[in-house]
């Protein structure tokens, strides 16, 4: 499949933006309606020092006109402060409003990336998917905090403005409203580039992410081979990357803001000078000229505003378009609705090429009755953890097939799966929660005496050191060391109870004696069920049923532990080079 994550596209982008304001379309209603008695009162000011200087014009010889001035400047006041008060709680909705939204964008994305299925999850870019869940989320969760109250407040303020000076004298407003095509002119010019810049921004980023994340994971391998050099080349290649991309949307800035700045400035000259014209032959009163200019100047208010978060807005549009992106990762096909008859695991056939290039696994055959503990054994990069991914449904062959009881186990959804088989590897977790809490997440029902006895049956002898017994909180009254997390994990596993478990390096953390008393603890419990574990160690492969030898993405040997010694072959040589008590490894 495709490795990257998709990004949503305009119209899709639009189409959540819509869902997420008609999911609060209260709050949306109220902005938009306080919002606009804050501009109508907005209004009244200048308008009412129109009035002023008509008065003083017209009336200055008689004797009310001082009260009539007064009257009026009381209203402007009374009006501006009317004003204040609908706008502070215009923006209270508002910030309300954005608070909700992003909570319910952070919780889409969340339960989007919850539900994707495992296999899928798996060959995720995980920076990508990190940066998304982080960066892009939080842009998304500020923008519609802060820049939707204050855009909106924005928009119908200028539109207030605008009418009213059309109102007011429809020459002078037309005459404002030509100038302003200057900042239409910057502001078509500057969209037209930036979606691309700002998707190029975060896609820059998100590949920063993934090669430093990859880079300290395999921190270990890259000092054992020397490969430092090569990651910190990757790495200030990215980093270029990141930096030209960002410049690149600099750049749109810094022409955007000068040019609408200038523009802004337009109108108000251009209503002054026609103005006075208008007012030297007498066709428009002085009152008029001053309240058009004053409702002109307010409007580089509102555009500034807009302006400053036009670019807000871009970004944070690309961040919505990976935000929303998710939903239109591939789901999966859902597969004949059949169960499965048994348990029998069958393997025919099966190649498997990660890369579309190369399989790694070439016509693998293998049988697994119910019951039977089978190891698999090879080199490293032999295919084993491969095989072990097909038999845990997280991917299928391309040619070939794995089935439990004869159904694909990759038509299986997630859910059923489990209740089949379930792959451990090292990859454990331990949540930051009690004791119970994380063991409960495999069987919510069970009871005090089944976790403790599931912790007994991986050897958790730990738990009676912990300071509250079930009740510690891990992560918080104590750490559980590597070892013990992992066998926090295996208990998981004894209490889901599937009938296979598929153990890949599961033990791998654990000392030798630890791990031997693990799996021989786990064997006890799983008596009955099906186990095929990886076996990095000799003795692990002896006490096994069977052992399936791998070599180069080929199952080459599979027999019981006597029948491989006795042919002499890869597996025998093997036993007879490293048979000792050292319990040799592998790989
Ligand atoms: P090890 O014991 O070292 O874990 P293994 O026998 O489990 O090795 P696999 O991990 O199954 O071997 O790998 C088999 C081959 O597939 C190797 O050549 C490996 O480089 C390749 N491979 C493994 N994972 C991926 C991946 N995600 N993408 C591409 N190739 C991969």
């Amino acid at each position: 499949m495709n490795r990257q994550l998709p990004i949503a596209g305009p119209a899709e982008v639009r189409a959540a933006a819509v869902r997420d304001l008609r999911a609060d379309r209260g709050a949306v209603a109220g902005l938009i309606l306080v919002n606009g008695l804050a501009s109508a009162a907005g209004l009244v000011g200048p308008w009412l020092l129109g009035r002023i200087i008509d008065t003083i014009q017209t009336r200055s010889g008689s004797g009310d006109v001082l009260s009539t001035v007064d009257r009026l400047a009381f209203g402007a006041l009374v009006f501006t402060i009317v004003q204040t008060v609908l706008t502070w709680w215009a923006l209270k909705i508002g910030y309300r409003f954005g608070e909700r939204t992003a909570a319910r964008v952070r919780e889409r994305f969340l339960q989007r990336t919850l539900a994707l299925p495992a296999r899928r999850a798996d060959q995720l870019p995980t920076g990508d998917l990190i940066a998304r869940g982080s960066t892009d989320a939080s842009r998304v969760a500020l923008t519609l905090r802060s820049a939707v109250p204050e855009v909106l407040v924005a928009i119908v303020h200028a539109l207030f403005l605008i009418v009213a000076v059309l109102v007011l004298d429809v020459r002078l407003g037309l005459c404002g409203l030509v100038c302003l095509f200057g900042v239409g002119a910057a502001v078509r010019w500057y969209l037209r580039r930036a979606r691309p810049a700002y998707l190029a921004v975060a896609a820059a980023g998100a590949e920063l992410a993934d090669v430093v994340a990859s880079t300290a994971k395999g921190a270990r391998t890259i000092q054992l081979l020397g490969l430092e050099d090569r990651r910190t080349e990757a790495t200030e290649s990215a980093i270029t990357r990141a930096r030209s991309a960002y410049l690149g949307a600099l750049w749109l800035r810094t022409v955007l803001f000068p040019w609408s700045e200038v523009s802004l400035g337009l109108p108000v000259a251009a209503v002054l000078l026609a103005g006075g014209g208008l007012y030297l032959h007498g066709s428009v009163s002085l009152g008029v000229v001053v309240t058009a200019t004053v409702y002109l100047r307010q409007l580089v208010g509102p555009l500034d505003t807009l302006m400053l978060w036009i670019e807000q807005l871009q970004g944070a549009g690309a961040s919505y378009a990976r935000v929303e992106g998710l939903a239109d990762v591939p789901g999966e096909e859902a597969g004949p609705d059949v169960d499965p008859t048994g348990d029998r695991i069958q393997v025919e056939n099966a190649h498997y090429s990660y890369t579309g290039a190369r399989d790694v696994l070439r016509g693998v055959n293998l049988l697994v009755q119910p019951g039977e503990r089978l190891a698999i054994v090879g080199t490293s990069g032999a295919g084993k953890s491969t095989l072990a991914r097909l038999l845990a449904g997280l991917d299928r062959p391309h040619t070939g097939s794995v089935t439990i009881g004869g159904t694909p186990v990759a038509d299986l959804p997630p859910d059923r799966v489990r209740e089949h088989v379930v792959l451990i590897t090292q990859d454990h977790h331990v949540f930051h929660d009690t004791v119970r809490d994380n063991l409960l997440i495999a069987r919510p029902n069970a009871t005090d005496a089944e976790l403790h006895a599931a912790l007994d049956a991986v050897g958790a002898a730990w738990l009676a050191d912990l300071p509250h017994g079930l009740d510690t909180e891990l992560g918080a009254d104590h750490t559980l060391d590597g070892a013990a997390a992992q066998q926090l994990s295996l208990a998981r596993v004894v209490l889901a109870d599937p009938h296979t478990l598929i153990l890949d390096e599961a033990t791998a953390q654990l000392d030798p004696r630890t791990a031997r008393r693990t799996e021989q603890s786990l064997a006890a419990v799983l008596r009955g069920r099906t186990v095929i574990a990886i076996a990095h160690r000799l003795q692990t492969a002896h006490d096994a049923d069977r052992i399936a030898v791998m070599e180069a993405g080929e199952l080459v040997e599979l027999g019981t532990h006597t029948e491989l010694v006795t042919a002499n072959r890869t597996y025998g040589k093997l036993w007879h080079s490293w048979h000792g008590p050292s319990a040799p490894e592998t790989t």
